[in-house]
């Protein structure tokens, strides 16, 4: 049985925690700085980089302490390398480096999309590959055949805004504050989902993508028309996100016959009309849906920590020279998706 430490610092999470590599989360520690952003309206980097290197050291004292484990019982240390905020990333790797030497135990530089994208098989051991993720969160939308770890085909991403920055968008354009996906899904709750005609972006074309700037500009004048109420929109704006996620997975998932089953992984995993439409879709491929609990879709530290146990499990450990890097694509081979603000 090995012990891993694991680091994250990519956006405004800083989160340690120790996993075992056969899937026990022995303590997960987290300090949301979102209190210190909802001024700004969203992520400010600088604030972010200022209270990573406030807040890791503690969480990292808290981690061991509440598994009643010193550094010396860890057997690796890894952390985010990126992709995210550069000055939080350094932040958090350089504390891994600094432990790891300290310690004299090797260094795990993990990719957060692959802390994303292995966090089920930490939820779910029985889950094997490969597997079809959906990976939905603040910085990405992207649809990933799993294939092994380390091993990710990327189908399809966003050529513009990612799904929750479309959540985000909406809701600071409708007044509901920050963040802004609980509050958004809070106000449709109470609207109707037909009342307001939305696009949906490349729904439907033979283009594999998504694409929400087009449907944030639709939100816009709808709220600006002064037509339709707060509720409303909010409604038929997740069920247009529902509607584009649905329809881009489905086409992946008929491309790719022999996955065993669909996940979801990302911050907007959390909105109950996304679950539920991929529970249907999952179901209607006669597929498992694998999704993981709330705390470990959103960022934390478990999920680094445990793609540093897939990892160093196969021997993949990273030298002392490593870097920070803020971009970072999973599926190296990719072609750039064609499009304004396009993201990795
Ligand atoms: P992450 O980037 O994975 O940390 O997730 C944060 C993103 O998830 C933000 O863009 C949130 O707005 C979004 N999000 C969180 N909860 C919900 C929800 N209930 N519905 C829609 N989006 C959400
Ligand atoms: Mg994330």
């Amino acid at each position: 049985m090995t012990i891993i430490l694991g680091l994250e610092s990519s956006c405004d999470e800083t989160a340690a925690a120790l996993v075992t590599d056969d899937g026990r989360i022995l303590a997960h520690k987290l300090a949301t700085q979102e209190a210190q952003h909802r001024p700004y309206g969203g992520v400010v980097p600088e604030i972010a980089a200022r209270a990573h290197a406030e807040a890791l050291m503690p969480l990292v004292d808290g981690a061991l302490h509440e598994a009643g484990l010193t550094l010396n019982d860890v057997d690796a240390i890894a952390a985010t390398a990126g992709p995210g905020l550069i000055g939080g990333v350094m932040v958090g790797l350089v504390t891994g480096k600094a432990l790891a030497h300290a310690a004299g135990k090797p260094l795990i530089a993990v990719n957060h999309l692959e802390g994303h994208a292995l966090s089920p098989r930490l939820a779910d051991q029985s889950l094997q590959f490969p597997y079809m993720l959906l990976l939905v969160s603040g910085g990405h939308c992207q649809i990933l055949r799993v294939d092994g770890v380390g091993q990710y085909r990327r189908l399809a991403t966003t050529i513009d805004d990612a799904a929750g920055e479309a959540f985000d968008k909406t809701a600071k354009l409708l007044g509901l504050g920050y963040p802004g996906g609980p509050l958004v899904e809070q106000a449709a709750l109470a609207g109707n989902a037909k009342a307001v005609p939305l696009p949906r972006p490349l729904v439907g074309t033979a283009d594999p993508h998504f694409s929400f700037a087009g449907l944030k500009s639709a939100v816009m004048r709808a709220y600006q028309s002064g037509q339709y109420s707060v509720e409303d929109i909010a409604a038929s704006f997740t069920q247009a996100v529902v509607d584009c996620l649905i329809d881009r997975t489905k086409r992946a998932l008929e491309g790719n016959p022999g996955v065993t089953a669909l996940v979801v992984a990302g911050g907007v995993a959390a909105n109950g009309a996304v679950r539920d439409a991929l529970t249907q879709l999952a179901a209607s491929h006669d597929l498992p849906f694998v999704a993981p609990p709330l705390w470990l879709c959103t960022d934390n530290g478990a999920m680094i920590a445990w793609a540093g146990a897939e990892r160093f499990r196969l021997g993949m450990t990273d030298p002392m020279d490593v870097a920070a890097r803020p971009r970072w694509p999973l599926d190296p081979t990719a072609e750039k998706a064609r499009g304004a603000g396009v993201k990795a």
